[in-house]
């Protein structure tokens, strides 16, 4: 039996940059009554709180869950709140190097952008992440402008001289990531292993990105038993059929 149950956010638990729905979160309610339940995202605290957190679980269960925004360079768990176990950030020199390496990049590749909601570059601590039409910007528009990733890839390809000490990745629909190099989800899944304590072999990862370069791939590179999802509705089906086998299951699930 599997100790622990990882999912993955953004399009796993939840549609993209939208709060997680009632069902969901009856069925995540019901799983950490049974299980210990862990989320990884590429995505920041804020994110979490606010797709995530409202009217989740009673107390007591939510002491079984682990939250790992930013692939895990950040850790919190709960005790009578949420706590911060420790931010691996980038320093002060580290972000400047990368924003001014980024500004550049952006003005020589022709991204043909004409129109911005919002921020286009967020500093998440330990990852810069530059969304090229703006943080804000409505999802017809993100996923008309760089289907291909063909515009991404020119600002990846510029960055990877100016700055290759660091590692780039092109997520979401419009967005480039930059962090340290081996931060992914494999990343996150090693940090829940240290810990918390349990096996690799002993995880299960649920996520939408599970295919070569997606986003969710490291997770199960790192060795972690895998399961694709389309969207959050299949995350919903693979949380009935898990509560479905351990309705009186092994004993080490309800630790
Ligand atoms: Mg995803």
């Amino acid at each position: 039996m599997k100790k622990l149950v990882v999912f993955d956010l953004d399009g796993t638990l939840a549609e993209s940059k939208s709060p997680v729905d009632a069902e969901m979160h009856g069925l995540l309610g019901a799983l950490l009554g049974v299980a210990r339940v862990a989320v990884i995202s590429g995505g920041n605290w804020p994110q979490f709180e606010e797709q995530l957190l409202s009217n989740l679980a009673p107390e007591p269960d939510l002491k079984r869950l682990s939250l790992l925004p930013t692939c895990g360079t950040k850790f919190y768990e709960y005790d009578s709140g949420w706590k911060r176990l420790y931010a691996e950030d980038l320093t002060d020199e580290e972000k400047e190097k990368i924003l001014l390496s980024l500004q550049l990049a952006i003005d020589q590749s022709d991204c043909g952008v004409t129109k911005t909601w919002g921020d286009r570059i967020e500093d998440r601590g330990s990852q810069i992440t530059f969304s090229a039409l703006g943080q804000q910007a409505p999802l017809e528009e993100k996923k008309r402008w760089d289907p291909n990733f063909a515009k991404r890839r020119r600002v990846k390809e510029l960055l990877a001289h100016s700055i290759p000490e660091f590692s780039v990745r092109l997520g979401g629909t419009t967005s480039v990531d930059i962090t340290k190099p081996g931060i992914d989800k494999g990343y996150g899944i090693r940090k829940l292993r240290d810990l918390l304590g349990i096996a690799i072999a002993d995880m299960v990862f649920v996520g939408d990105a599970l295919f070569p370069g997606g986003n969710d791939y490291p997770a199960k590179e790192a060795g972690a038993a895998s399961i694709r999802v389309r969207d959050p509705n299949e995350t919903k089906r693979v949380i009935e059929t898990i509560l479905a086998c351990l309705d009186g299951g092994a004993p080490e699930s309800k630790a």
